[in-house]
């Protein structure tokens, strides 16, 4: 009987579940999702998933090793920097082939007002030119650089309730979890007299409806730039990740 081929996935997105879907009906995989643990009730992949941090590109080296994997797809949020670079270096290290799954970024278009930054520290810097009362939708980690803006108000939001104050010294949480509707950004904007956003350039249609109101709305987005790209091979979409591991077990096989 041909062997399993072994298969994680570091997820964290939209992408990496609906890649386990996809990959759960192939009969020679066993697939299994790492998840960082970060979200109290993430979207359950099916297959096996793991929690937790690895220990490092050494103990994720250790784990490939352990566990036999054959490929990984890193599947994790364009943000999610450490966690790729620490994948490129397990890999190469245990000589397991490796594939990001990267969505790409939302397209400026002409009519947009946004004033792109290097990094939060650069946003916070940004912000006093553009507004006061700030929709900070950048998630839970990240917002210690705009503890320095006392003169500002700002709406954060987050998936889970925060476990300690936020770093914010004027500031409403208020708690989501998207795929967003456009008209409900609209409707927190105006509510909340919301002079300027920031956000990352995540990509994908999930988060994409604040973008799109704030166009509406004219409003400018200081908009963080992604993490400069892990080198390595890489794909846009969980089709051609389907395709990739595909080819694997043909490879496995040849
Ligand atoms: P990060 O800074 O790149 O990674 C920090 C550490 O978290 C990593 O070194 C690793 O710990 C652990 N980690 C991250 N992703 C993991 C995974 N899929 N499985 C196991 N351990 C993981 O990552 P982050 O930006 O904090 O993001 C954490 C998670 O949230 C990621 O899975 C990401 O896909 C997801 N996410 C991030 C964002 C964002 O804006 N950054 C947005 C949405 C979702 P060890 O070194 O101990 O292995």
């Amino acid at each position: 009987m041909a062997e399993l081929v072994r298969v994680l996935i570091l997820g964290g997105t939209s992408e990496a579940v609906a890649l386990a879907r996809r990959l759960a009906s192939e009969p020679r995989l066993a697939v299994t999702t790492s998840l960082a643990g970060r979200t109290l009730a993430p979207t359950a992949p099916p297959g096996a998933v793991r929690r937790g941090g690895f220990g490092g590109a050494a103990g994720l080296a250790k784990y490939l090793y352990a566990r036999r994997i054959d490929a990984v797809v890193d599947a994790t949020h364009p943000y999610a920097a450490r966690m790729s670079a620490n994948a490129a270096a397990a890999c190469g290290d245990a000589g397991v082939a490796r594939l990001m799954l990267h969505r790409p970024p939302w397209p400026r278009r002409p009519e947009d007002r946004w004033i792109e930054v290097a990094d939060g520290t650069a946003a916070a810097t940004a912000l006093p030119a553009h507004g006061r009362r700030v929709f900070l939708a950048i998630g839970r980690d990240g917002l210690a650089p705009f503890a320095a803006r006392a003169d500002t108000w700002f709406l954060a939001r987050l998936i889970d309730p925060p476990t300690a104050p936020l770093p914010l010294a004027r500031c409403e949480v208020i708690r989501g979890r998207g795929p967003f509707a456009v008209e409900d950004e609209l409707a927190l904007m105006r509510a909340h007299r919301i002079d300027v956003v920031v956000s990352k350039n995540s990509g994908g249609t999930a988060t994409f409806a604040k973008i799109e109101a704030a166009r509406t709305l004219g409003l400018p987005v200081v908009m963080i730039a992604r993490p400069p790209p892990t080198p390595g091979e890489s794909v846009a979409t969980v089709d051609a990740a389907v395709a990739w591991v595909r080819n694997l077990i043909a490879s496995c096989d040849a």
